[in-house]
């Protein structure tokens, strides 16, 4: 039988693994952060009708600029964050995993680097990989914030040619104050891209990085339709940035990387963004139901913006998520020792996470020390 080892496989490739959050099938899934709520069936409606719509010409290429799209996006973003936005200042791919790929087909490749702060989003050094980019990790507080002073002098160290910063972060949960990311505009030498994915589920009075855009060319927000739309599946990511950096990408992506059902079901679900904005409110609801739940049970929860719930601390974090997995409830361990991660769901799968987490407390089996000692002092 043929293995990876035998294929002239790029040398920075070799023993790697695939990206692999488990797809387990369990009752209550909230290890991904998708938005449990499937769509409503006014929206099913829309999107079959587009969809339909769009069938006849299949046999022709789509719009390569996807211009309707990124017009209806721009004027979401407007409509949301009140930062006027044309289409020509948006950009959009299968998923902003897409966008950031191409931002850093873009901007990074052999013979540059970039920098996140750990622990951050795991996709950042696999697409740093796949692009022969060198990945930098740079330091975040022990509460999980970045100080503005600390981080903006790591990019002044380090001088990558990308920074990424993921407010609110993943899998930490708390959104960055906007002075944080003024700082390290102020130093770093290349493009800055902050990850918004999570920005519709922010807290009131947590302002979008949007605001910095005017006079900032080399930084980068970039968005989802994955999780407040609850479109996961469409795969649709978006960005917005000075019109120059859409023609950079212009350079890089694949030519029709956006398929036509894409592009209509997109804009379909686009349509209704305030009945699905109604769900986030009631998303929000859960986390912070979630974070008053565990602080009451003693576990120290980091402050959340997001859709999920960072919290610990466990000796052993993984025999905790085991024996949750063996209640029925499928969470995230993310590899932070002492730490995991519970995606906000509906309130029947708050109802279920907080019995089981509970039920594992009051045990206590699964609470004892196994491995060496606590990592984080
Ligand atoms: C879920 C998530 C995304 C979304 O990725 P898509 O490719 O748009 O589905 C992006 N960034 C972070 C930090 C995420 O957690």
């Amino acid at each position: 039988m043929t293995t990876l080892d035998d294929l002239p496989l790029r040398p920075e490739l070799r023993g790697e693994r695939p990206y692999g959050a488990p797809q387990l099938d369990v009752p209550v899934r909230l290890n991904t952060n998708e938005n449990s709520h499937p769509l409503p069936p006014q929206v099913l409606t829309a999107l079959t009708e587009a969809i339909t719509a769009t069938l006849s010409s299949l046999n022709r290429y789509p719009d390569r600029d996807a211009v309707a799209l990124r017009t209806d996006l721009a004027a979401y973003l407007s409509a949301t964050t009140g930062v006027p936005l044309t289409y020509e200042a948006v950009w959009a791919a299968n998923g902003s995993n897409e966008v950031q790929q191409q931002l850093l087909q873009a901007f990074g490749g052999p013979g540059r680097s970039a920098l996140g702060f750990t622990p951050t989003y795991s996709m950042y050094p696999l697409l740093a990989r796949g692009t022969g980019t060198r990945w930098i990790s740079g330091p975040r507080r022990t509460d999980f914030e970045l100080d503005p002073v600390v981080t903006a002098a790591a990019v002044a160290e380090y001088q990558p040619d990308v920074v990424f910063l993921c407010s609110p972060n993943n899998p930490t949960g708390t959104a960055l104050d906007l002075a944080v990311v003024e700082a390290v505009l102020e130093v770093a030498p290349g493009m800055v891209v902050v990850d918004e994915a999570y920005a519709e589920f922010a807290r009131p009075g947590t302002r979008s990085v949007l605001h910095l855009l005017e006079g900032h060319p080399r930084l980068v927000v970039t968005r989802t339709m994955s999780k407040a739309f609850g479109f996961a599946g469409g795969r649709v990511g978006y960005l917005a940035a000075d019109p120059a950096v859409v023609q950079a990408l212009q350079l890089v992506r694949l030519p029709y990387h956006l398929s036509a059902l894409t592009q209509a079901a997109a804009r379909a679900v686009l349509a209704h963004a305030d009945v699905l904005l109604a769900t986030v409110e009631e998303i929000k609801q859960q986390r912070d139901r979630i974070v008053a739940a565990l602080t009451d049970e003693g576990l120290t929860v980091a402050p959340s913006d997001a859709n999920f719930v960072f919290f610990g601390t466990f000796p052993d974090q993984r025999a905790v998520w085991s024996a949750l997995l063996e209640r029925g409830v499928l969470i995230r361990d993310v590899g932070v020792p002492g730490w995991l991660r519970v995606t906000a769901g509906t309130p029947e799968e708050t109802d279920a996470f907080l019995a089981a987490i509970r039920a594992v407390c009051a045990d206590g089996r699964a609470l004892r020390p196994t491995m060496v000692a606590e990592v984080r002092s």
